[in-house]
């Protein structure tokens, strides 16, 4: 007997069996009418008035849909409303810029493009030769939901794109990270293993839903019989009311949304929401180990670490307090939980001879979309390729310790250096540039522009401002260092580690 994994399962059998649960709380106050509560039997009632409007719009399955939107329970929905009935879901950023908006959606081919009201003017201004059917989620809701039945997939397959997550690289374009089925509900139900979810379980959408379809959780909270609280918009403060008024039990988060947690906790009244209740998975960087202390002494949340990438769907190695730590200080604990962690199951995780972590998997991408090229450098046999620099502790426990690929992570979110030094190249000032992160304590790692000018007096905010023009905000350079040249080989390549060098001067690990 073979029967196809496929997302819908974690639809049906939220339906099915707690239909009359909370399903998502969708946040209050937002552009769009907010949803209020729906059930898990209104989730799928409104996920099958879709897909019966994606069949009237004639998008075939595999045709391309893309969402444009901050955290929403209409975003949430769409996962089953598009994968659920065999189209590919395709989650962009909210954050990038317009040109890097249509740039994706004319190269995953999208039939339709739902936004977000924020983003209408987005929408408007895509090509309607490049896109089809355009909505606003919310205003258009009558326009795009239908009240038939949707037809069904006749031949679901688990090896068929359910989503493309445009993810930020070595190139200097986004690259659609092809995800199947299979890939999303092993990561889904390996990951819910892993962190013990279970129908008692409130997730508050700290994490942005479209990035890496929100590590999963959106399909293993629903399959569980979970709730779903949605987050707009990261603020610490209203994370810590949250958590009290909704009795929030789980969270996904960057370091920085930590940090964000951390500071609203030092002014809040009274004992801390979620104490002894909450854990907190933390991924995206290494947080530092007295991160980790404080959210166990000053928050008395557990805290959790996984590792991965978008291309991994993302769960490779996961971290969390073990029975045999139970009797270490807690600085012993936090120490061992600050790195990325130990294979997830079914995971296999290597260090090859030039100390770039390799992993094999279920998890792992089906290709990128349309660059064959680019799959198979990164996809050797079985062996994906992470360009992260790691070592293996004595326990087996993995430690990223350097990045092989030109990526600044700041935030949480991958900056391609290329992107960014082309962008400020194309400044008719700028003679050289090269782009490289350099550690903060908000951000993690901050975007910095190192440039070599023509010699006349142009400033860093005019530079800064150039790139607003055309490159998202948290892609834009913070800070501009004008220098008088820059170390390249004898080829003249950039040498990036010794650019980096006296930023980087003093810390254990060169990655923040
Ligand atoms: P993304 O595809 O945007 O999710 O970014 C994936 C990248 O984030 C990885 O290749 C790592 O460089 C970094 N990353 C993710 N999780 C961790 C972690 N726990 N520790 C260190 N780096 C991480």
């Amino acid at each position: 007997m073979f029967y196809p994994l496929t997302v819908r399962d974690f639809l049906d059998r939220a339906e099915q069996v707690y239909p009359d649960r909370v399903a998502v709380v969708d946040e209050p106050d937002q552009p769009a009418p907010s949803l209020g509560q729906l059930t898990y039997r209104q989730m799928a009632t409104h996920a099958r008035a879709q897909a019966a409007r994606l069949d009237q719009l004639g998008v075939p399955v595999g045709g391309r849909v893309a969402v444009i939107s901050q955290n929403s329970a209409r975003l949430l929905t769409s996962f089953f409303g598009v994968s659920g009935w065999g189209r590919i879901l395709v989650p962009i950023n909210f954050r990038l810029a317009p040109a890097e908006i249509e740039y994706i959606v004319g190269h995953c081919g999208a039939d339709v493009v739902f936004a977000d009201p924020a983003l209408k003017d987005v929408l408007d201004s895509l090509d309607g030769r490049v896109v089809r059917h355009k909505f606003v989620l919310g205003d258009d809701d009558a326009l795009y939901l239908h009240d038939t039945e949707p037809r069904p997939w006749d031949d679901p397959d688990e090896s068929a794109t359910a989503t493309i997550n445009y993810t930020s690289g070595t190139t200097a374009r986004p690259k659609g990270v092809q995800l199947t089925h299979r890939n999303l509900w092993l990561n889904a139900t390996v990951f819910g293993l892993h962190e013990t979810i279970s129908d008692r379980d409130v997730l508050l959408h700290t994490l942005p839903m479209f990035h890496a379809n929100g590590w999963g959780m959106p399909y293993a909270v629903t399959g569980i019989g979970g709730k779903h609280i949605v987050l707009r918009q990261v603020d610490g403060t209203e994370i810590l009311r949250r958590i009290q008024s909704h009795g929030v039990t789980l969270m996904c988060a960057a370091p920085a949304v930590v940090n964000a947690a951390l500071d609203a906790a030092a002014d809040w009244d009274g004992p801390i929401p979620g104490a002894g209740t909450v854990r907190i998975v933390v991924a995206g960087a290494p947080p530092p180990t007295r991160t980790i202390e404080r959210v166990i002494t000053e928050l008395g949340w557990e805290f959790c670490q996984i590792y991965g990438l978008t291309e991994t769907s993302p769960i490779v190695t996961v971290n969390r307090m073990r029975a045999e730590w139970d009797d270490l200080p807690t600085h012993e604990q936090a120490r061992r939980l600050g790195r990325a962690g130990a294979p997830a199951l079914g995971v296999r995780v290597e260090v090859d001879v030039d100390n770039e972590v390799i992993t094999a998997s279920n998890h792992n991408l089906d290709g990128y979309w349309e660059q064959p090229d680019a799959t198979a450098e990164a996809q050797r046999g079985n062996w994906f390729h992470t360009g992260d620099g790691g070592y293996l502790d004595e326990d087996g426990y993995l430690v990223i310790s350097d990045r092989k690929k030109d990526v600044i992570i700041s935030g949480g979110e991958n900056v391609s250096s290329i992107e960014v030094e082309d962008v400020l190249t194309s400044h008719p000032a700028v003679r050289e540039v090269a782009v490289i992160g350099i550690p903060d304590e908000k951000w993690g790692e901050l975007v910095t522009g190192l440039v070599v000018t023509d010699g006349s007096d142009v400033t860093a905010e005019e530079l800064i401002k150039h790139c607003r023009g055309s490159l998202a905000g948290y892609k834009c350079p913070k800070r501009i260092e004008f220098v008088e040249t820059l170390a390249r080989t004898a080829t003249g390549k950039l040498q990036k580690y010794k650019l980096r060098e006296p930023f980087w001067e003093g810390q254990d690990r060169q990655v923040n």
